[in-house]
C-alpha cells in the first residue's frame, strides 16, 4: 500500500503521524511511504531520518494526499485539507467528528474511509489510542503544577518535595484513572504527600496496592473534597465520565476555602473541566487567577512535549497502521474488533451512531 504522512498544519501542532521506526516497519512489509518534507521536525525527526529507513520525501501536502492510499496523521484535517482527501482513501487520525459538522460533511463528501483514533476501543472498554495522551498529560500536570507553585508564578511558594526539616507539599488528585494515576505517581516520586479521590472503588484499591504509603486514597464526595482543598497546595482535575461533560467537583464559592497561591491544573478541561471556574487556555498563555487561586487549563497539554507525545502515540497506532496496510481496511477491521470500532465514515457514509445523532444526519 502507498502510505502518506503529511505535515500537521493545525495551529501549534508539532506532532507527526509516524516516526522513522514506523516507516522502517512499513518498508519492511513492502509498503511505500511518502513523508512531507519537514513533517517530523517539530518532534525532532528530520527528512534524512525518514529517508534512511526508506521513505520518499515530497515537498507539498498536495503531493502527499494525491499519491497516498492511506494517510496517517495526528489531528483532524482542517478546512485547507478538506479538498485534498479523496475517494477511496483511508484517513487514520484523531477526528473528533461530533465536535465539527463542517469536518463531518467534508469527509462524507470526500468518499474517503475515516478511521478515528479516539474511537478504537478494546474489549474492556478502554481507548488504547487515547491512553498515551492521558499518560503524558497526567505526568505533565505535576511538572506544570510544581512550576506554578513557585512565587514568581503567583503560586504559594512551596517546593513539592520539601527539604529535610520542612514538610513536603500536598497534592490532591481528583480521579484515579489514567491521568490521575500518572499524576499521583509523579507527585509521589518528587516526595509530595498525595491524596487521590475516585468514586470507583476498584480504581482506589488498585492505587492503594501499587502506590507507596504517602499516596492516600479516599472516596470522592463533596465532604472529602471540601476538607482537602483547604490544606492541599496543588489540585489536579483528572475525572471523566465517558461521553459526558466532566462533573463540577469544585464550585467557584469553594475557591475561597483554598489558601492564596493554591494551584489547580484541570486536565479534564477538554470535557468542560471539573472545576466551575475552568476555562480553556493555551500554551502561550496557560494560566489565569481567580480568588488568588492559579488555574492552569491547557486543552492540549501533550502538544508542549511533541517528541514524547509523538513517540507515545505512534507506538500504539503502528500495529493498526500495519494491519491496515497489509490487509486493507475491510479485512483488517473484520479481523480486529477494536480497530473496527474506529470506523466512523466508510466511503462517504457515516457508520458511527454518535456522529449521526450529533448532527441529526441520516445514517
Ligand atoms: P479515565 O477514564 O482513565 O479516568 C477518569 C476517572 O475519573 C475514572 O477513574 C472515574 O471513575 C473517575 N471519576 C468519575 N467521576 C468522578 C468523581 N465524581 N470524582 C472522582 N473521580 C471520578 O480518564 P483519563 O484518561 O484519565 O482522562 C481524564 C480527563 O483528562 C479526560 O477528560 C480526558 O479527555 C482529559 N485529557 C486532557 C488532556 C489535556 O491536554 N488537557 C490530555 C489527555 C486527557
Amino acid at each position: 500500500m502507498i502510505v502518506g504522512v503529511p505535515k500537521e498544519i493545525k495551529n501549534n501542532e508539532s506532532r507527526v503521524g509516524m516516526t522513522p521506526a514506523g516507516v522502517f516497519e512499513l518498508v519492511k512489509n513492502n509498503h511505500a511511504v511518502y513523508v512531507q518534507s519537514g513533517a517530523g521536525e517539530g518532534s525532532g525527526f528530520f527528512d534524512e531520518d525518514y529517508q534512511q529507513v526508506g521513505a520518499t520525501i515530497l515537498n507539498t501536502i498536495q503531493e502527499i494526499y494525491a499519491i497516498s492510499e492511506m494517510i496517517v496523521k495526528v489531528k483532524e484535517p482542517i478546512a485547507e485539507e478538506y479538498p485534498l482527501v479523496k475517494k477511496g482513501q483511508i484517513v487514520f487520525t484523531y477526528f473528533h467528528f461530533a465536535s465539527s459538522e463542517a469536518l463531518t460533511k467534508a469527509m462524507i463528501n470526500s468518499g474517503a474511509t475515516c478511521i478515528a483514533y479516539e474511537t478504537v476501543e478494546d474489549e474492556d472498554g478502554t481507548l488504547p489510542l487515547l491512553t498515551p495522551m492521558s499518560e503524558v498529560a497526567g505526568r505533565m500536570a505535576i511538572q506544570q503544577g510544581a512550576k506554578y507553585l513557585e512565587k514568581p508564578k503567583k503560586g504559594r511558594g512551596v517546593l513539592l518535595g520539601g527539604v529535610p526539616g520542612v514538610a513536603p507539599g500536598k497534592v490532591l488528585v481528583l480521579g484515579a484513572g489514567t491521568v490521575g494515576i500518572q499524576a499521583a505517581k509523579m507527585a509521589a516520586g518528587l516526595g509530595a504527600h498525595v491524596t487521590i479521590l475516585d468514586v470507583n472503588m476498584k480504581r482506589l484499591r488498585y492505587v492503594n496496592d501499587v502506590m507507596p504509603s504517602h499516596v492516600v486514597t479516599e472516596f470522592s464526595n463533596e465532604f472529602n473534597i471540601r476538607k482537602h482543598i483547604k490544606t492541599h497546595d496543588l489540585i489536579i482535575g483528572g475525572v471523566l465520565i465517558k461521553g459526558a461533560k466532566a462533573p463540577k467537583l469544585i464550585s467557584e464559592e469553594m475557591l475561597s476555602d483554598m489558601r492564596p497561591g493554591t494551584v489547580i491544573v484541570d486536565v479534564a478541561v477538554d470535557q468542560g473541566g471539573c472545576i466551575e471556574t475552568t476555562k480553556p487556555t493555551t500554551h502561550e498563555d496557560p494560566t489565569y487567577i481567580i480568588n488568588d487561586v492559579v488555574h492552569y487549563c491547557v486543552a492540549n497539554m501533550p502538544g508542549a512535549v511533541p517528541y514524547t507525545s509523538t513517540v507515545a502515540l505512534t507506538n500504539v497506532t503502528l500495529p493498526y497502521v500495519l494491519k491496515l496496510a497489509n490487509m486493507g481496511w475491510r479485512s483488517a477491521c473484520n479481523l480486529d474488533k477494536s480497530l473496527s470500532k474506529g470506523l466512523n465514515i466508510v466511503e462517504g457514509e457515516i457508520v458511527y451512531k454518535e456522529i449521526t445523532e450529533a448532527f441529526n444526519l441520516e445514517p
